[in-house]
């Protein structure tokens, strides 16, 4: 099937009470990482690739492999978005290249640092809906400011200095018709969210939990949300690697935010946490190895490995085969008749 709107992703699993993963990539081998996780255990799923990622593998690249990726993975309901497009132009780009998902990050300004003011944030991000939505293409828009700093992107504040207000949620929301939105509650980019196991004072799932009371139909984004499990940690640090201490995002918050409105999950610092790992080891355990497939196969078993677990924990899992691709022409006729609504469960 051909590359689905976000929409219908989230619609369903709206629908179905679970959550969606959104991993990042770079390359061919994360791109085969996730279609065989999402095979392996019929997985509806979200590609997502940064500025950073689209200007490493000059996008061109990666949008000939997603391609791939739907003729090779045909039972695969299969979205490309654009993670934290910092401009309208960005998010033109990624439009005209064939993205069926765009994530308009107007809570900073242009230079994916500094905090934008509301009116700002409405303004970029309403005309991005707009051209968008005109071609069936999903929005997601952010609110308040995550912490951290990834590829470039983030104002690198910790991830309480700017979380989300539930009153401006509600207010971004209504004026910008927005699929998706992403809300601060205290989690950060990168691997380093938090310097012990969260609690509800420094993960604040209460926060979400009111956002979603107010805004019962609009598709919650959780970022910042791998939960950095501790073996893929030593993996790396037992073979040379450097890693401080550091704690994620418990899957059994992600589960809570599930239950309470979260339809989409994204996920990279685990992926590149076990791709290092498995790295490392084959450098370490057979030094006489000159093949890259000796090391970038392990590489693409372990972050798939980790996606098919993260698929069944979201609850995703066996959810491939649930519904038809709607196109994305229709996708936009929806839009047209409904005067861009933020509605889930239809
Ligand atoms: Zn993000």
């Amino acid at each position: 099937m051909p590359l689905v709107s976000m929409r219908q992703l989230l619609d369903e699993a709206a629908k179905g009470g679970y959550g969606v993963g959104a991993f990042n990539v770079n390359n061919m081998e994360q791109i085969q990482a996730i279609m065989e996780a999402a095979r392996e255990t019929k997985s509806p799923v979200i590609v997502q690739a940064s500025r950073g990622a689209r200007s490493y593998s000059q996008d061109r690249f990666l949008y000939h492999l997603m391609l791939a990726a739907t003729e090779l993975y045909p039972e695969i309901p299969t979205v490309l978005h654009l993670d934290h497009g910092n401009s309208v132009d960005t998010c033109k780009s990624a439009i005209a290249m064939g993205f069926t998902s765009v994530m308009m990050d107007g809570s900073l300004m242009p230079d994916g640092k500094t905090p934008s003011t509301f009116e700002y944030n409405v303004k970029t991000t309403r005309e991005v809906v707009e051209m968008a939505h005109a071609k069936g293409i999903t929005v997601e828009g952010e609110i308040g400011c995550l912490g951290g700093i990834e590829d470039g992107h983030g104002a690198g504040l910790d991830g309480l200095s700017h979380l989300t207000d539930p009153d401006q949620a509600v207010e971004f929301v209504r004026q910008t018709g927005v699929d998706a939105l992403a809300i601060a509650i205290g989690t950060s980019h990168g691997a380093y969210k938090f310097t012990k196991k969260p609690t509800g004072e420094t993960l604040k799932m209460d926060r979400l939990i009111e956002i979603h009371r107010r805004l019962p139909r609009t598709h919650l984004v959780m970022h910042g949300s791998s939960s950095v499990p501790k073996d893929l940690q030593d993996i790396i640090n037992q073979y040379g690697g450097k890693l401080k201490p550091t704690w994620g995002v418990p899957i059994e918050e992600i589960q809570l935010g599930i239950k309470n409105g979260v339809r989409k999950i994204n996920v990279d610092t685990d992926n590149r946490l076990a791709i290092t790992g498995a790295i490392r080891k084959v450098f370490a355990e057979k030094p006489e190895e000159f093949d890259p497939r000796s090391y970038l196969k392990p590489a693409r078993d372990a972050m798939k490995k980790v996606v098919a677990v993260r698929m069944t924990q979201f609850g995703q899992a066996g959810h491939a085969g649930d519904y038809a691709p709607i196109p994305l022409a229709d996708m936009a006729r929806r839009y047209e008749g409904r005067g861009m609504p933020v509605v889930s469960s239809e």
